[in-house]
């Protein structure tokens, strides 16, 4: 009942054998801040700044790019508030961004590419969060990295930004985390080399399990095979958690999968840190996983991983937590 998941706000997130995580809200305007606070988000995982973009007639400018970053992190603040910079192509078009008709558009020129692509775009948005950065607990994330060389040349372009803040005397708060999404099959691959770079992964399983399957994600004639319980997707996911954790970094999800009930206690038993949802579904996971036990989902998760379909994946964790 709502009234006993109201019970769940203020208390941790905790397991029963004291393994803490982190539950954080996705968020796609200012205006979904009353929900985070209604929900008691303990952060923003995934603020998709699309919507910034979306419906209007020309780009959003610094300063009001500025006024919606501030506004987030200043409502939070301190807790940690995951700004994705822009991830726009593929299903996302913007009116006035003349773009080229693609024979397979989510594969095409989006999100980072885009950004790589056109430097005068990504440098308005991470100049207008760096200025933001001061008034709350800021990290970037860039979506839709595939390549080490992609990441380095984002990282890159931060650089330049700070610099050029530097040099006409504009703060910015020092401390801010640099992360990606791991939504491409061949990021998850090489998360062991891409770990030493940044401070975070956050796991998109919208869509790595798109990519790692084949299966386009809004294609209801093949929605069958789209399934987080497959067991390519799982071991993907394992494995990344397992090469930021060697790193050092946290490891967090942001796809449909970090608030679905079925997958919570294999994720927790996988080590995930942090898991970004919508923010209704915040205490009914607190709730969940203050039921668990760490150390029996961790060998639950093992057992899950030596499965073969999806079908015995998904009924073995049914008939576990029958
Ligand atoms: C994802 O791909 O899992 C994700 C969170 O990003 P989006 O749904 O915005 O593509
Ligand atoms: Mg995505």
């Amino acid at each position: 009942t709502r009234k006993e998941l109201e019970s769940y706000k203020g208390k941790e997130s905790k397991t029963i054998d004291g393994r803490q995580v982190e539950l954080a809200g996705n968020i796609g305007t200012p205006n979904d801040i009353e929900g985070l606070i209604k929900n008691d988000a303990e952060g923003v995982g995934l603020y998709r700044t699309e919507f910034l973009y979306m419906d209007r007639d020309d780009f959003p400018s610094e300063d009001e790019q500025f006024e919606a970053y501030k506004a987030v992190l200043e409502a939070m603040n301190p807790k940690p508030i995951v700004i994705r910079t822009l991830d726009i192509g593929g299903d996302k078009e913007l009116s006035y961004m003349k773009m080229d008709k693609e024979m397979n558009p989510f594969l095409g020129y989006r999100a980072i590419r885009l950004c790589l692509d056109r430097k005068d775009i990504f440098k308005t948005q991470l100049r207008a969060l760096l200025r933001a950065s001061v008034y709350g607990n800021l990290k970037i994330m860039f979506p839709m990295i595939s390549c080490l060389e992609e990441l380095l040349e984002a990282k890159s372009v931060l650089e330049e930004v700070k610099k050029d803040l530097d040099k006409e005397n504009i703060s910015y708060s020092k401390d801010v985390q640099v992360g990606m999404m791991i939504e491409v099959p061949s990021a998850a691959i090489i998360s062991d080399i891409l770990a030493k770079h940044v401070d975070f992964f956050s796991i998109g399983t919208n869509d790595l399990i798109q990519y790692t399957c084949a299966v386009d994600r809004m294609n209801e004639k093949i929605h069958n095979l789209y399934n987080p319980f497959n067991p390519a997707v799982l071991r993907l996911i394992k494995l990344v958690i397992d090469n930021g954790h060697k790193e050092g970094i946290w490891v967090g999800m942001c796809g449909e999968v970090a608030g679905d009930k079925r997958l919570i206690p294999i994720l927790i038993g996988m080590g995930l840190d942090e898991f970004s949802m919508s923010p209704i579904s915040i205490l009914p996971a607190r709730k969940l996983i203050n039921s668990l036990s760490y150390e029996e989902m961790k060998k639950i998760s093992d057992e899950v991983l030596k499965l073969t379909t999806a079908d015995e994946i998904q009924e073995y964790i049914q008939k576990v937590f029958a």
